[in-house]
């Protein structure tokens, strides 16, 4: 058994769940707040938290001077194994051209000639750069390799790195087949499934106009079941589609970006909850920040009864932020969540849509997953856009995210 630790000093502790704490107050979103707390790790876990003062001894007290304090972010969805830029995309699309699926083949020419070296130092270096912006819990997916050796090794340096690993060889159609989407299609659910479903949490496709249609992304899905991979998908970005319909059938864990829906997709997620068999939609909203384009309807899937969660997209094309707090600000600025929706979004939600009971919340028996903000409340994270007001992360009860940042010495964006 490791020491325990006693955290004082929270003038505000967001507990992430609407379970009732003692002398915390819980509101109409469901955010239990928590003024004057204490909270004791031990062994990486919340062992206790409550009004400081009735905290318990502990053999060592870490005093964080009267801040707020909230979970761990919990981002469900990123894209950290690439090599290359596209800052040259990215000014293009910002004087005049607009986004298509196409631009991630660039990331798959850079990735597949980076070493291995290369591509494991550029996801540490974002994941401590998340780490530093307070995430504690990261899924990554593959899907730059799009060949069955490259992807093989992307799924498993995400199993390595981050929390949750997803296989996305049908992210685009590599240009080599272009000529041949159902051999690409046949080796995605074949030899490449194969070479990584050993490493792989979830499947995913990106089931889109310009990337793959149902038919195909049933092949897919079929296959990888058979492996036992849960699923994820990328529905409903670009226009309206089946991706949601099919999320919800393929009881998904998780329907990502859903900007473009039918009232018949916002009944299907919504009743996916009702269900309790929840597939969660994950809402990108730093992708239509750097794309310029509508903002899902956030206010009409929480009243509908949907579970909700926010995550950065972190990748180098359609949204290059790793930041969770500026994704929280766009929430509440563009999508017109309440401040509480969009911190709980970000942190309950995501470990709904990772299928995770251990992290996202602060309660006791919880990972030891917190991010201490330079604030009197969790209010500022979208009161004050891009400012770092993230002072330190723990996960499991240690500090992360100071390390210095580690890229080996190579360059990732040649
Ligand atoms: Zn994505």
């Amino acid at each position: 058994m490791s020491d325990s630790v006693l955290v004082t000093g929270v003038d505000e502790l967001a507990t992430g769940s609407p379970q009732p704490v003692e002398n915390g107050s819980v509101d109409e979103d469901g955010l239990c707040i928590l003024r004057g707390a204490a909270l004791v790790v031990q062994d990486g876990r919340v062992a206790w938290l409550g009004p400081a003062d009735r905290a318990p001894a502990a053999d060592r007290c870490i005093d964080l001077g009267g801040r707020a304090v909230v979970p761990g972010f919990v981002d469900s969805h990123a894209h950290l194994v690439f090599a290359g830029d596209r800052a040259a995309e990215f000014e293009a699309r910002m004087t005049g051209t607009p986004y298509g699926a196409g631009g991630i083949r660039t990331t798959v020419a850079a990735t597949r000639a980076a070493d291995d070296e290369l591509l494991r130092g550029n996801v540490r270096r974002l994941v401590g750069e998340m780490a530093r912006q307070g995430t504690t819990t990261i899924e990554c997916k593959t899907g730059y390799g799009l060949t069955v050796g490259d992807e093989a090794r992307a799924i498993r340096i995400a199993h390595e790195e981050c929390d949750a690993a997803t296989f996305l060889g049908a992210h685009v159609v590599p240009a080599e087949y272009a000529d041949r989407r159902d051999a690409y299609v046949d080796l995605v659910r074949g030899p490449m499934l194969a070479a990584c479903a050993p490493y792989a949490d979830y499947v995913d496709v990106f089931c889109e106009h310009g990337a793959f249609d149902e038919d195909e992304t049933r092949l897919i899905l079929d296959a990888a079941k058979g492996h036992g991979l849960a699923v994820r998908l990328h529905a409903n970005q670009l226009g309206h589609g089946p991706g949601v319909q099919l999320a919800v059938e393929y009881g998904a864990a998780s329907a990502d970006h859903c900007t473009y829906l039918s009232d018949e997709d916002i009944a299907a997620l919504a009743g996916a909850t009702s269900a309790g068999s929840t597939t969660v939609a994950t809402l990108l909203p730093g992708v239509e920040f750097s794309t310029r384009s509508p903002y899902p309807d956030a206010r009409r899937l929480i009243e509908a009864g949907a579970t909700v969660a926010i995550a950065t997209d972190c990748n180098p094309g359609s949204c290059y932020t790793s930041s969770m707090p500026f994704c929280i600000a766009l929430a509440v600025r563009e999508m017109r969540m309440s401040p509480a929706q969009a911190l709980l979004a970000a942190t309950l939600g995501g470990a709904r849509a990772l299928r995770r009971t251990d992290v996202g919340h602060l309660t006791v028996g919880a990972r030891a997953d917190f991010a201490v903000l330079d604030a009197p409340s969790y209010l500022h994270l979208a009161y004050r856009p891009g400012v770092p007001l993230v002072t330190s992360t723990f996960k499991a009860g240690t500090k992360v995210g100071n390390d210095e940042v580690e890229s080996n010495g190579l360059n990732p964006y040649r």
